[in-house]
C-alpha cells in the first residue's frame, strides 16, 4: 500500500463519479462533487498558510462537512488532530496542549469552549457555522477560490503522519497515537478482503462518532468500495429507525451501548433491521446476551471485532457459520499476534492460555505524539503490547479476557470483570453493567458490580447476588451491588470504569 489517502480518494472518484457518496440531511454528495467541495476548501486553507506537516485540529460534529474537511486537509499533507465535540474542558485543555495544532477547524457552537480554556499557545479557529454558509460560500461555489493553485504535495505514505487520534481515554490521560497514510490504508484493505466486500453495492449507517477511529475507518471503507455513506450526526433511536426505512444500509456500526438501546426500544421493529448484512461493533466488549438477542430479532449477524486506536483494527469475526459468538475472531491478513505471559513478557503462552496480546502489522501506529518514553514502553521491535489480556483456542480464535490494568486480585484468585459483567447482563432486569475491584482490607480487593436496571424492573442486590452464585464461583459473585440511574460514560459511550473506581478509593479516605 503505497498511496496516500488523498491519492485513495482520487481512484474512487475517477472509479464511479456519479455515485452519492454521503447523505447528511438535506445535502447529498455525488463523488465527484465531493471531490470538488474538497479541492476547494483545500486551496482555501491553503491560503490561510496551512503546509505540509502543519498539525491542524477538527472538532466538529458528524457531518459532511467533516469528510470535506479531512480530504481538504489530506490533500494538502497536513496531519488531522480528531477532536471529539463531546470533550470538555479537561479533555479539551489536555489534547489542545498537547497537539501542537496551530488551527482548529469547528462548528460554533464550539468556540465558547475553546475560549474558556487555558491555552498554552494560540490556535486560530476557522468556524463552520450551523446554516452552512461558510460551507456553501468556500466549498459549494466557485468564486471565492477560482483564482488560487493548490500545491503539488509529495506525501511519503510509510514515512508521513495523516492523522494523530487520542486514544479514549478509560485507564488515564489520552495518549495521541500516531497514524500514517500506510496504516490507515493498509487497514481499510485489510477490512475490505476480510469481507469480500463488494463494490458500489454497500451503503453504511456511520452512528459512531467521526472523531474516533472507528468512525473515521469506516468513512475509507465506504468510499475504497465506491459506497454510500449516510451520516448521523447524533444517535438517536428516532433519526436511525427513519434512516434505516429510508435508506436500507447494509453496513452498520455501533458501540455496545447503542446495540443495548436499539434492543431495549419499542420503536425498533425486527422489519427495520432487515437490509442489515454487516453489524460490527467494538470499542469494548459486547455482552452476549445482548449479540444473540440482536440477531434473533435482525436476522443480521453482529460480526465482533477488535481494535485500539493504537492499531486500528486487528481482528474480525468471519461471516456466516465460521463466526464464533463471544470470540473477537481471527487476525486480518497480514497481522501477526502473539500472546505472552503476564510477568514475562519475552514468553509466549500455549494455545488455550492466558496472557497479554501483542500486535505486528502494517496497522501498527509509528508512536505517540510527543511522548517517547510511553511508546518506548508499547513498542518494541515493531511489536505492540495492546495491555489486553487475552486467549487463543486450538483453531485460532482470539478471546478478550479483559484489560491487565482491570484485572481483579481477590484473596489470591484473578477475576476479570467481563466474565461476572456476561452473567449480570443475563438478568432481565438489568439495563446497563460495570463490574470492578474495590479496595478490601482482608481481601486486597473485593467485587463489586454497579447496575443500571431497565424502566419497569424492580430487583434487590440479594437477588442479583443469588444470581450471580447460580452461575460462576463464590469468589467472583459481587460482594457489593449498587443501582444507579445512569453510568459515567467517556465520548465514545464507554463506561468509564476507571472513574467509578476511584469514587470508592475517594469513599475510604
Ligand atoms: P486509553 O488507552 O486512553 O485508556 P482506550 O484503550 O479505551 O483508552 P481505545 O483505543 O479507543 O481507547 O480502545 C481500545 C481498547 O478497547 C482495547 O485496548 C480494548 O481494551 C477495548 N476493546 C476494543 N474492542 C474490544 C472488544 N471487541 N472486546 C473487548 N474489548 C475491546
Ligand atoms: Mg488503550
Amino acid at each position: 500500500t503505497d498511496v496516500s489517502i488523498y491519492d485513495s480518494f482520487e481512484k474512487a472518484v475517477n472509479n464511479s463519479p456519479s455515485t452519492t457518496a454521503i447523505i447528511d440531511e438535506e445535502l447529498t454528495m455525488t463523488y465527484s462533487e465531493l471531490k470538488t467541495a474538497t479541492d476547494r476548501l483545500a486551496k482555501y486553507l491553503h491560503t490561510k498558510g496551512m503546509k505540509k506537516g502543519d498539525h491542524i485540529a477538527v472538532m466538529l460534529p458528524n457531518s459532511a462537512e467533516y469528510i470535506v474537511c479531512y480530504f481538504a486537509l489530506q490533500r494538502l499533507g497536513c496531519i488531522q488532530v480528531q477532536v471529539n465535540i463531546l470533550y470538555q474542558s479537561s479533555e479539551l485543555t489536555h489534547i489542545l496542549n498537547d497537539c501542537s495544532a496551530k488551527w482548529i477547524l469547528c462548528d460554533d457552537a464550539q468556540i465558547p469552549k475553546i475560549e474558556a480554556i487555558e491555552l498554552r499557545a494560540k490556535i486560530e479557529p476557522i468556524v463552520f457555522d450551523g446554516e452552512r454558509k461558510f460551507f456553501r460560500n468556500v466549498c459549494l461555489n466557485e468564486s471565492v477560490t477560482e483564482n488560487i493553485q493548490l500545491p503539488d504535495v509529495l506525501i511519503d505514505p510509510m514515512e508521513n503522519v495523516a492523522i494523530v487520534q487520542y486514544t479514549g481515554g478509560t485507564t488515564g490521560n489520552a495518549k495521541g497515537v500516531m497514524l500514517t497514510h500506510h496504516n490507515i490504508v493498509g487497514n481499510v484493505i485489510q477490512n475490505c478482503v476480510f469481507y469480500s466486500l463488494r463494490k458500489k453495492e454497500e451503503i453504511t449507517l456511520g452512528n459512531t462518532p467521526m472523531a474516533h477511529v472507528m468512525g473515521l475507518s469506516y468513512i475509507n471503507i465506504t468510499f475504497a468500495l465506491s459506497g454510500t455513506y449516510i451520516v448521523v450526526k447524533r444517535f438517536n433511536i428516532q433519526k436511525v429507525k427513519e434512516l434505516l426505512q429510508k435508506y436500507a444500509p447494509t453496513i452498520f456500526i455501533g458501540a455496545p451501548t447503542i446495540y443495548i438501546a436499539l434492543l431495549n426500544s419499542d420503536e425498533i421493529s425486527d422489519e427495520d433491521l432487515k437490509s442489515l448484512k454487516i453489524c460490527t461493533c467494538g470499542t469494548a466488549p459486547l455482552p452476549l446476551e445482548v449479540i444473540k438477542e440482536f440477531e434473533e430479532r435482525s436476522g443480521a449477524q453482529i460480526m465482533e471485532g477488535y481494535g485500539m486506536t493504537e492499531v486500528l483494527v486487528t481482528h474480525r469475526n468471519p461471516r456466516s457459520d465460521k463466526k464464533k459468538t463471544g470470540s473477537i475472531g481471527i487476525p486480518l491478513p497480514s497481522t501477526d499476534c502473539k500472546i505472552v505471559d503476564m510477568d514475562d513478557g519475552n514468553r509466549e503462552v500455549p494455545i488455550g492460555e492466558q496472557g497479554e496480546l501483542l500486535i505486528k502489522g502494517p496497522q501498527v501506529m509509528k508512536g505517540y505524539w510527543n511522548n517517547p518514553e510511553e511508546t518506548g514502553h508499547v513498542l518494541r521491535d515493531g511489536w505492540l503490547s495492546t495491555g489486553d489480556m487475552a486467549v487463543m483456542d486450538d483453531e485460532g480464535y482470539f478471546y478478550i479476557v479483559g484489560r491487565k490494568k482491570d484485572l481483579i486480585i481477590a484473596s489470591g484468585y484473578n477475576i476479570y470483570p467481563i466474565e461476572v459483567e456476561n452473567v449480570v447482563y443475563e438478568h432481565p432486569a438489568v439495563l446497563e453493567a460495570c463490574v470492578f475491584g474495590v479496595p478490601d482490607s482482608y481481601r486486597g480487593e473485593t467485587v463489586k458490580c454497579v447496575i443500571v436496571p431497565k424502566e419497569g424492573y424492580e430487583v434487590s442486590a440479594e437477588e442479583m447476588t443469588a444470581f450471580c452464585k447460580e452461575r460462576l464461583a463464590t469468589y467472583k459473585v459481587p460482594k457489593l451491588v449498587e443501582f444507579r440511574d445512569s453510568l459515567p460514560k467517556t465520548a465514545v459511550g464507554k463506561i468509564m470504569k476507571q472513574q467509578l473506581m476511584k469514587e470508592e478509593v475517594m469513599k475510604l479516605d
